[in-house]
C-alpha cells in the first residue's frame, strides 16, 4: 500500500506538516534526511537551520523563563539525553525543534533518518528513493527541504558563528551583545541593504562591506544605505578574517581591499553574512518546476500547489523572502491542509 502522505524535510515546515497531517489521520511518514559528514557540513543535518542557532527569541509562546523541568518532562528520553544542557533562560533553537518533532512523534508521525535522493513524479503513486537505496510510494508528498545560507568558508567565520557571526539579521539583530555597539555586513544585494538598514535600530554604527565600487542593491535600496547616517559603507572590500577571542566572541574584522589599498581594522561586536541562500533543490531539477534562484515554484496564489498535482511545498525551500521559523510552520500547516483536502476530493 503506498503512504498516504510523504513530508521531506526536517525544519518547522515539515514537522508542522505533519503534525496536522498526523491529527487528520494520513499517517505520515517523514524523511528528516540522513546524518552524514556531509549534511554536517552543509549545514543540513535533521532539524534544520533552527537546530544551527542559540537562543530563538522570536517564536511565539516562548518568553524568557527557565523551560529546563519542561524540556525534561516534553521530550522523549533517548532523544534528551544527547542534547545540550539547557543553559539559558527562554528556548534555543535546537531545544525548540526537538519539540516540534516530539510533537509530531507523538500523534504519530513515523521517521526515516535518510535523504530523498531520486523521486518519480510522473509515476501515480509518486516513487521516492531513499539514501539507503530502499523506494517508498506516497499518493502526496510535501517538500519542505528547506534552504542553507551561504558563508564566505572562512575558518574565522566558522569559529565565531553563534558568538557574534550571524547570517540572520532579522534573527539575531535585537540580541543584547548587539545593543549599541558597532556592526558589520557583507554583501550588495537588496537583502543586504535591508540588514543594514534593520540592524541600525539596535547597533551604534553599520558597516556596510562591499566588494564593488557600485552596490547591486535596487537603486531605491542603495540610496536608503547610502542617507542613513549610521550606515557606514566600506566600498572595494572583502571580508579576510574575523576576529575575537574566548572570553567576547567577535571583537572585529580585518578587511581586504580588492584596489589595491592596505588591509583594514574596524572594531565590531557582530558579523552579519547576507551573502544569499541555497535552496536544498539539487534532487528536485527536472522534476518540479523551480524558479530562477532554484526556489520551488509555489504555482497558486495562496496555496502551496507545485507544478505537480499532488506535490506541495512549504517553508523556506519555496519562500526566499520571509525566511523564518514562524512562516515556515505557517507555511507547512498550509501545506498539510492542501494535501488533506486534494486526498479527501479524490477518495
Ligand atoms: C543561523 C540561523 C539563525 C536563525 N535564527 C532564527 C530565529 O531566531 N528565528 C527565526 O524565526 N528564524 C531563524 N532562522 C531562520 C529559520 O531557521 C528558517 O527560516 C527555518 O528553519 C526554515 O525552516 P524549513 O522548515 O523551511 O527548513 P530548514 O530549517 O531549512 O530545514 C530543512 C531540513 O530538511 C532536511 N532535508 C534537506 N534536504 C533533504 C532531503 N533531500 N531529504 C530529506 N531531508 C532533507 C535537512 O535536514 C534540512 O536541514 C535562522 C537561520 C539561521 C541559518
Amino acid at each position: 500500500m503506498p503512504e498516504k502522505v510523504i513530508i521531506i524535510g526536517s525544519g518547522p515546515a515539515a514537522w508542522t506538516a505533519a503534525i496536522y497531517t498526523a491529527r487528520a489521520e494520513l499517517k505520515p511518514l517523514v524523511f528528516e534526511g540522513a546524518v552524514t559528514e556531509e549534511n554536517r557540513l552543509t549545514g543540513t543535518l535533521p532539524l534544520g537551520q533552527l537546530a544551527l542557532t542559540t537562543e530563538v527569541e522570536n517564536y511565539p509562546g516562548f518568553p524568557a523563563g527557565n523551560l529546563e523541568a519542561y524540556l525534561d518532562d516534553a521530550i522523549a528520553r533517548d532523544k534528551r539525553q544527547f542534547m545540550a544542557p539547557h543553559s539559558k533562560e527562554g528556548v534555543s533553537g535546537p531545544e525548540l525543534m526537538e519539540l516540534i518533532r516530539q510533537q509530531a512523534v507523538n500523534f504519530g508521525t513515523r521517521v526515516v533518518t535518510h535523504d530523498v535522493v531520486q523521486l518519480d513524479f510522473d509515476a501515480r503513486p509518486f516513487k521516492l528513493t531513499a539514501s539507503d537505496g530502499k523506494t517508498y510510494e506516497a499518493l502526496a508528498v510535501i517538500v519542505a527541504t528547506g534552504a542553507r545560507a551561504n558563508y564566505l568558508g572562512l575558518p574565522s567565520e566558522a569559529e565565531y558563528k553563534n558568538r557574534g557571526v550571524s547570517a540572520c539579521a532579522v534573527c539575531d539583530g535585537a540580541l543584547p551583545r548587539f545593543r549599541n555597539q558597532p556592526l558589520v555586513v557583507v554583501g550588495g544585494g537588496d537583502a543586504a541593504v535591508e540588514e543594514a538598514d534593520y540592524l541600525t535600530k539596535f547597533a551604534g554604527k553599520v558597516y556596510l562591506v562591499h566588494r564593488r565600487d557600485e552596490l547591486r542593491a535596487s537603486k531605491i535600496m542603495a540610496r536608503r544605505a547610502i542617507d542613513n547616517p549610521k550606515i557606514e559603507i566600506q566600498w572595494n572590500r572583502t571580508l579576510d578574517e574575523v576576529l575575537g577571542n574566548d572570553a567576547d566572541g567577535v571583537t572585529g574584522v580585518r578587511l581586504k581591499s580588492t584596489v589595491g589599498e592596505p588591509d583594514l581594522v574596524l572594531d565590531a561586536s557582530g558579523v552579519f553574512l547576507s551573502i544569499g541562500h541555497t535552496p536544498n533543490t539539487a534532487f528536485l531539477e527536472g522534476k518540479l518546476e523551480l524558479t530562477e534562484k532554484k526556489y520551488v515554484k509555489w504555482t497558486t496564489p495562496w496555496r502551496t500547489y507545485t507544478s505537480v498535482e499532488g506535490v506541495f511545498a512549504a517553508g523556506d525551500v519555496a519562500d526566499d523572502y520571509f525566511r523564518q521559523a514562524v512562516t515556515a510552520a505557517g507555511t507547512g500547516c498550509m501545506a498539510a491542509l492542501d494535501a488533506e483536502r486534494w486526498l479527501a476530493a479524490r477518495e
